[in-house]
């Protein structure tokens, strides 16, 4: 039984090969590639969902599940700010799966890729002895320097979320009780921001950007890497209405899930100060939601987390104890 950790493994891989068509390799949201004389880049993402590890078929529908496999890997190109164009599907697909809900996923899976304007391009399909399987590789398209990485960020930054934290967590968390709740739909159907980070990439607000897959604090750490620390405000982390209310009824503080839960699939950027009012400005006249949260500066070396917690009164929250990253429940 293997004791290497998802980030042990990783890093076992990192290859360090280097390509003239390759931009961005291992490390990122998604793979950057093309041809050094086109101004158009390639972006190109992959992700797996594993039946009881990612999800548990008693809980989720075909259609969500389909949605869902799409949605994950359409969040890590719109982390690099890229377009979606076309996506491969593989399964394993275990004897038991009736076929109405093979006929039901794969209707909904085209009809997301209508909705979401890609194609499905290919894939490959087989028998599973351990489970069910979906795997989505997606391709995307990106101007060159309009593409935003994790470590674009400099101190200085400010740092944004475009949407609530903590209901798909919060969901899951409901499931596994067995609570009926509508935070369930928040889990099972994730947004796509697609639109606002075409948006975004294109007006070069933007420094770096990333995806709120593994959580919120985790991500956050990744965009900080070695070189930055950021300084957050909880009280304005937004836990929207119906997170609240849900976490009110089951008497849950729902600042942890916000915090450590993940699969919220946000996007978390930074923007420089200076471009920081005229950015506010195009969020308003365009409809755009965008919380600010905080600012990064400069690492210190004495701190075992990059990120600190502060409340509005300036009061430091410990990190330590706080559960950081998705955990497959
Ligand atoms: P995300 O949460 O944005 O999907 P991950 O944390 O899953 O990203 O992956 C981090 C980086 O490691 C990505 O660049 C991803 O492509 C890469 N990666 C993950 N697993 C493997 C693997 N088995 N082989 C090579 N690269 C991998
Ligand atoms: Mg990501």
């Amino acid at each position: 039984m293997s004791t290497l950790s998802e980030f042990d493994i990783i890093s076992l891989l990192n290859t360090r090969s280097s390509s003239p068509q390759l931009i961005r390799g291992i490390g990122d949201d998604a793979a950057v590639f093309g041809n050094p004389k086109d101004p158009l880049k390639w972006v190109i993402t992959q992700d797996l969902l594993s039946e009881d590890i990612h999800f548990r078929l008693k809980w989720i529908s075909p259609a969500d599940l389909a949605y869902k496999s799409i949605a994950v890997n359409l969040s890590d190109l719109a982390a690099m700010g890229a377009t979606p164009k076309f996506v491969l599907l593989s399964m394993g697909i275990p004897k038991t799966i009736p076929d109405s809900f093979i006929r039901r996923f794969s209707r909904a899976f085209l009809k997301t890729c209508h909705d979401q304007e890609i194609i499905l391009i290919g894939g490959d399909t087989c028998d599973s002895q351990n489970g069910l399987w979906i795997q989505v590789t997606a391709l995307g398209q990106a101007p060159a320097r309009q593409i935003l990485y994790r470590h674009g960020a400099t101190p200085g930054d400010l740092i944004f979320i475009s949407g609530p934290l903590g209901a798909s967590s919060l969901g899951l968390h409901l499931l596994t009780k067995k609570k009926r709740s509508a935070l369930a739909k928040r889990h099972h159907r994730p947004p796509i921001r697609t639109a606002f980070a075409q948006a975004l990439a294109k007006r070069g607000f933007a420094s770096a950007m990333t995806d709120i897959s593994d959580g919120f604090l985790f991500n956050l750490e990744t965009m900080c890497g070695t070189t930055l620390c950021a300084a957050i405000d909880v009280d304005r982390l937004p836990i929207d209405a119906l997170t609240q209310r849900e976490a009110n009824r089951h008497t849950i503080d729902p600042l942890p899930f916000a915090l450590g839960g993940g699969e919220d699939y946000e996007l978390l950027f930074t923007v420089p100060p200076k471009k920081a009012p005229a950015f506010k400005r195009w969020c308003h006249a365009h409809h755009y939601t965008a919380h600010e949260l905080g600012q990064m500066s400069k690492h210190s070396p004495r701190r075992h987390s990059p990120v600190r917690l502060f409340t509005a009164s300036g009061e430091e929250l410990p990190t330590k104890g706080l559960v950081k990253g998705y955990v497959a429940r």
